[in-house]
């Protein structure tokens, strides 16, 4: 697990509820997320204290709610202050109370228990971004350190730190009109559920404790300009002035003020850095409305990053965050306003108050506004009459399964997405399985019996929405998965096995039209990368290659560029960024295999100085220019193999200068391992012996045979046995090992 001061693959600022709800759900996918914080312990304030119906239906998906015990739900809410039952169709309708302070433990614990690691007293105080990757700057007890990560995420609330570094404007209106509020003990006032009176607007609520929660408007009141708390004494003298009570005899334990200001981001996205809940919109508190957007952004954005982050998924999904939340919020802000003028405009808005009242009278406008405060009329994308469900979320059903009694949302517990496929023909049934074979390692495909409430089959995201449905056929279903869970995987990577450790990687291998070059990039590939196959003159041998890995179901594209000539770097990286930008989006490069390299085969009284200088050329510059290129693309985690040869460790008269070439690379890769530790990025050689390489040698029995008893197993080495070998090093399981020589000779060195 990654701690900060070092790397990792997302990190999460601000450990409120949004950050760690979103940290339990990169973790879901395996994401390496480490959360920091300013503070040095958990809030003990409790803004909000509300959980609607559709953050409950989420919590329920992920197997949550029993955490949280049961907990008080009151159906009545209200429209500012007009009261407004929430009794949707759902089975957690109307307000659920929950200290903030409890709800963030909670998640806490969860997404702890699942390798999320928090750091506390880390401030955020910069933020960079470079090729692939965001350097954050944080400030802790222990000095400053720079965390490496893919993407930042800015949880950290309306005055966020991450939005102003990335430069994301936060447009709309700071606070006109403010409510104060105070916890107080030792009074006893009658409660109040926002009553209006002539001077103000006064709520109070006892709770079983004792303690009274008073909050209070003046209605003629504007532009305070407050920067600190107001103090227990100003509330008294508010509460006096609205109500005629006098509580001054309580004892406050904790007084604050809260205003009008909203304020929507522009951006929710800019680059790799992303912003969720009051980060990205802030809003006057009313009904409870910030926290569970702020946690619902989470769910969204979650999935989503770990998709891109795990290479499944093309970073264009992460727009999708932005354009389904931006709107998302842009409407709950209006209706925050709305409520907001409503409630806190003085006696001239009564008029339209008493309309609204009578209209909410109304059952579909009722439901209308409810389901709208609860969260549950949310629909993505398209809004299409015959497809009642799309885009909508999966209201939480009952369903019996081969393995028995379920439901959706356990189905939805272990965060994958879901294609359930209720009675239907078993010719339907088994071509909707088919049709999600491809995607079974992030989509889990259930037929169920026949269940009210799902007439047909519904692809759902791991967030619940419903991405695509049909009442016959299986068309469009392919490119809803595309869509949303990325390109299908060959079968060797939906099988489970160690065999996806690159998914989401990208390399470049020289020389990789044949011979062990060849070999490397087949292998990266079946691992999961995107390699790009790099060649000079055979270009119908690098196709072959390109089409090879294709045929695996793995990704590839050729580039070419004679190495050792003037130009050679520049040639070689515009062809390779311009195939990543067009696959992946962005010109991030994972791993680099140095591997194109001559022999020499002449003696040494015949080398000539151009020979010489061609060897140097071609094995030791070009490596070392293409490394200094790649510093610019090379992301965190990134790996650098330089192939070298067993020739350094043996001497052969006819190849001195190649092994000079050789002997070089091997310093190369030395320095530059500590120069890029920082990085996180490893550089090792690997020095095969006598691989068979399609040349006409190995054609040839007797040679073989007489090349063979130089290995300690008696056999030329195959391409794979030395492809394999990088593959570790270019794996996260090789992320211990830098700065060495290893011997891919098959024991030739051993003498
Ligand atoms: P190979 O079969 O001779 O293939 C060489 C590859 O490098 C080809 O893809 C070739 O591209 C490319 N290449 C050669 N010169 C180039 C240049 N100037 N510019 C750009 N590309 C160039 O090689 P191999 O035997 O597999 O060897 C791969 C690496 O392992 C080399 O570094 C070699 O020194 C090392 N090695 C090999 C052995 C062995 O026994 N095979 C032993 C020890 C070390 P084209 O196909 O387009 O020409």
């Amino acid at each position: 697990m990654a701690t900060p001061g070092r790397e990792c693959e997302v990190l999460v600022v601000g450990a409120g509820p949004v950050g760690l709800m979103l940290a339990g759900e990169l973790r879901l996918a395996g994401v390496e997320v480490a959360v920091v914080d300013r503070l040095p312990a958990p809030t003990s304030e409790s803004r909000a204290s509300t959980l609607h119906a559709r953050t409950m239906e989420l919590l329920d998906n992920r197997g949550l709610l029993a955490r949280f015990g049961t907990l008080p739900n009151d159906v009545m809410g209200h429209l500012s202050g007009i009261p407004l039952s929430l009794d949707l169709d759902t089975p957690y309708p109307g307000q659920w109370k929950v200290p903030q302070t409890r709800t963030e433990a909670i998640l806490g614990e969860w997404a702890g228990d699942l390798g999320a690691h928090v750091a506390r007293s880390r401030e955020l105080v910069g933020l960079t971004e470079r090729a692939g990757t965001v350097e954050a700057v944080v400030t802790g007890p222990a000095g400053t350190a720079t965390v490496r990560a893919r993407y930042v995420v800015g949880c950290d609330g309306e005055d966020s730190t991450v939005r102003r570094l990335a430069g994301i404007d936060f447009p709309g209106h700071g606070t006109a009109r403010e409510m104060i509020r105070a916890d107080v003990a030792g009074i006893d006032i009658p409660n109040r559920r926002f009553q209006r009176l002539p001077a103000g607007l006064a709520i109070a609520a006892r709770s079983r404790d004792g303690v009274t929660r008073v909050m209070v408007h003046v209605f003629d009141r504007r532009d305070t300009g407050r920067r600190d708390a107001p103090d227990f004494a100003e509330v008294c003298a508010d509460w006096q002035a609205v109500t005629g009570e006098d509580i001054s005899g309580g004892t406050p334990l904790w007084v604050n003020a809260f205003g009008d200001a909203c304020r929507l981001a522009a951006r929710y996205r800019r680059g790799r850095v992303l912003l969720a809940g009051d980060a990205a919109h802030q809003q006057m508190p009313i009904g409870g409305q910030a926290l569970n957007l702020g946690v619902h952004d989470a769910v969204n954005l979650g999935w989503k990053l770990a998709a891109v982050v795990r290479g499944r998924a093309p970073e264009r999904l992460l727009e999708t965050y932005h354009d389904e939340r931006h709107a998302v919020a842009a409407r709950v802000l209006t209706g925050i306003e709305a409520q907001a003028a409503l409630l806190l405009g003085g006696p001239e808005v009564e008029p339209v108050r008493e309309v609204l009242a009578e209209l909410a009278a109304y059952e579909p406008v009722r439901r209308h506004l409810a389901a709208t405060i609860s969260g549950l009329d949310v629909r993505y994308g398209a809004d299409r009459d015959d497809q009642p469900l799309l885009g909508g979320r999966l209201a939480p059903v009952a369903l019996r399964t081969a393995s028995g009694p379920t439901t959706s949302a356990r189905l939805l517990r272990d965060g994958r997405g879901l294609l359930l496929i209720p009675a239907s023909d078993d010719d339907r049934k088994a071509r909707l399985v088919r049709a999600v074979h491809g995607w079974r390692d992030r989509v889990q495909a259930v037929p169920t019996e026949a269940a009210p409430g799902l007439p047909d089959p519904v692809l759902v995201r791991p967030d619940g929405h419903v991405a695509w449905t049909a009442p016959d056929g299986t068309a469009g279903l392919t490119e809803a998965l595309e869509r949303w869970f990325g390109p299908s995987a060959p079968d060797h990577l939906t099988e489970g096995t160690t065999m996806d450790r690159l998914a989401g990687k990208t390399a470049l291998v020289t020389g990789a039209s044949r011979g062990i070059g060849r070999a490397i990039a087949v292998r990266l590939a079946a691992e999961g990368a995107l390699v790009a196959v790099h060649y000079t003159a055979r270009a119908d041998a690098a196709e072959e290659v390109v089409a090879t890995i294709e045929k695996d179901g793995g990704r590839a594209f050729a580039v070419r560029a004679e190495l050792g000539v003037s130009g050679d770097v520049h040639e070689l990286f515009l062809a390779l960024e311009e195939g990543l930008k067009e696959r992946t989006g962005d010109t991030r490069l994972d791993i680099l295999v140095n591997n194109a390299g001559q022999m020499g085969g002449v003696a040494p009284e015949e080398t000539t100085s151009e020979q010489f200088d061609r060897l140097f050329a071609v094995n030791a510059k070009a490596p070392f220019f293409l490394i200094q290129r790649a510093l610019r693309n090379l992301a965190a985690g990134g790996r650098i193999v330089n192939i070298s040869s067993g020739l350094t460790r043996v001497a052969n008269p006819s190849e001195i200068a190649y092994a000079m070439t050789k002997g070089a690379v091997e310093q190369l890769s030395l320095h530059f391992a500590k120069h890029l530790a920082p990085r996180g990025i490893t550089v090792n050689s690997v020095a095969p012996g006598i691989t068979r390489n399609g040349n006409p040698v190995f054609d040839i029995p007797e040679a073989v045979e007489q090349m063979a008893q130089l290995s300690a197993f008696q056999r030329v080495g195959e391409p794979e046995d030395v492809a394999d070998v990088v593959a570790f090093l270019a794996s996260p399981d090789g992320r211990w090992v830098t700065g060495a020589f290893l011997d891919a000779t098959g024991g030739t060195l051993l003498g």
